[in-house]
């Protein structure tokens, strides 16, 4: 059988340090070609002799310098973001593993898509900002986007990738973070907000765990993969992380994806579909398990997810708007600049004076990009 072969591009991450494992599990099934990171030298280059790849890239070139001076010469070393867009559409890869921060890796998933590459996507963001182009690009070139999400994988896995009409709703399961049961505190330090109850994860997706606005991003994302209505769209806290999203159907019937909440599933997933091995995963074992609760949350006391809802029954420029806004007022905090309770006021401030301004339906790249560059002027000018 003919090896899958990898790019992994946000090696140096949670997600991408289990796909290294996941790859390194699966020697007869898949190979690794390319890691790349933003300026991680020290970790790329222990990945590197582990994992063996032939090509590294490094955003920042002060530390692709460093790591070609330690790696033998048969790992070709290169820098800056051209190069990640090059491996992206190279003929030496057939799936990219989408893991960087941010939506600095948009141009690397488009060129990838029009070159028919199956992208495993990891960074919602970029669906939450540039959603309809990527995913018109997929379609237009037969390309194939797989989400390394527990919760996305899940329903991919209950569906098997089609959307029947006999579908009732989609149902995504939330931990809810360490604050579901009383709401955010406003007040709430750092430390506290990233102790999250269930998953290991970066800062970034903790903070938005914390605020649900991470709940709110992947109803953005299960409208616009699954191609159905936000209203079919609905969030349960379960505060046990193992029931990872439900699909019921119009009979009333409901189909869920259950396992222990380990990334290194939903990533060997998307990288074997659509075939199924023996995984890195410990089995769950359901009395061990029990018992599995199912809780509504309350969307007033979650302002990020009343958010998220309102800027996608807008349109793709107010989810534009929404990515951006989070984006500078989590690294606020995270900075110890703003309060907790903050982070939803500047969302909610920047998207409120996007939607005073007219906005077309459809928007173009650049268009989009425009509006990325206000939101993050306007939600800067806000701290
Ligand atoms: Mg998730």
């Amino acid at each position: 059988m003919k090896k899958k072969r990898i790019a992994v591009l946000g090696s140096t991450g949670s997600i991408g340090r289990a796909t290294l494992a996941v790859i390194e599990h699966l020697p007869q099934r898949l190979k690794l070609v390319a890691i790349a990171a933003r300026t991680a030298a020290e970790a790329v280059c222990q990945q590197a002799l582990r994992y063996r790849p032939k090509q590294v890239i490094l955003t920042d070139p002060g530390a692709a310098a460093t790591v070609r001076r330690k790696l033998p010469p048969e790992i070709s070393v290169f820098a800056g973001i051209d190069a990640i867009n090059r491996i992206a559409c190279s003929p030496d890869i057939d799936l990219v593993v989408m893991a960087m921060t941010g939506t600095a890796g948009l141009t690397a998933v488009l060129l990838a898509l029009r070159n028919g590459k199956t992208v495993a996507l990891a960074t919602k963001e970029i669906i939450v900002a540039y959603g309809d182009i990527v995913i018109k690009t997929a379609r237009r070139f037969g390309a194939q986007i797989l989400p390394i999400d527990s919760e996305l994988a899940a329903l991919h896995q209950c569906l098997n990738g089609k959307t029947p009409t006999a579908l009732k709703q989609l149902i995504l399961t939330a931990s809810g973070g360490p604050f579901w049961h009383q709401g955010p505190p406003a007040d709430a330090d750092i430390k506290t907000v990233l102790r999250h109850p269930t998953w290991k994860m970066g800062k970034k997706i903790t903070v938005d765990s914390a605020t649900l606005m991470n709940k709110g991003f992947e109803v953005i994302e299960t409208v616009r993969l699954f191609g159905v209505h936000p209203n079919q769209v609905k969030t349960v806290i379960h505060p046990q992380s193992i029931v990872h999203s439900l699909v019921e159907f119009q009979d009333g019937s409901i189909i869920a994806q259950l396992s222990r909440p380990d990334m290194c599933l939903p990533i060997q997933y998307c990288l074997t579909y659509p075939d199924r091995l023996p995984s890195l995963v410990k089995p769950l074992k359901l009395d061990k398990a029990s018992p599995l609760e199912f809780i509504s949350p309350d969307q007033r006391r979650f302002p990020c997810l009343t958010l998220a809802y309102r800027a996608l029954k807008s349109g793709p420029a107010a989810t534009c708007v929404l990515n951006a806004a989070n984006e500078i007022a989590v690294s606020a905090f995270l900075q110890g600049k703003i309060a907790f309770g903050f982070i939803p006021v500047i969302i909610k401030k920047t998207l409120n004076t996007h939607m005073k301004q007219k906005t077309p339906k459809t928007i173009s790249l650049s268009g989009l990009r425009r509006i990325e560059t206000w939101a993050t002027g306007y939600a800067r000018s806000l701290i």
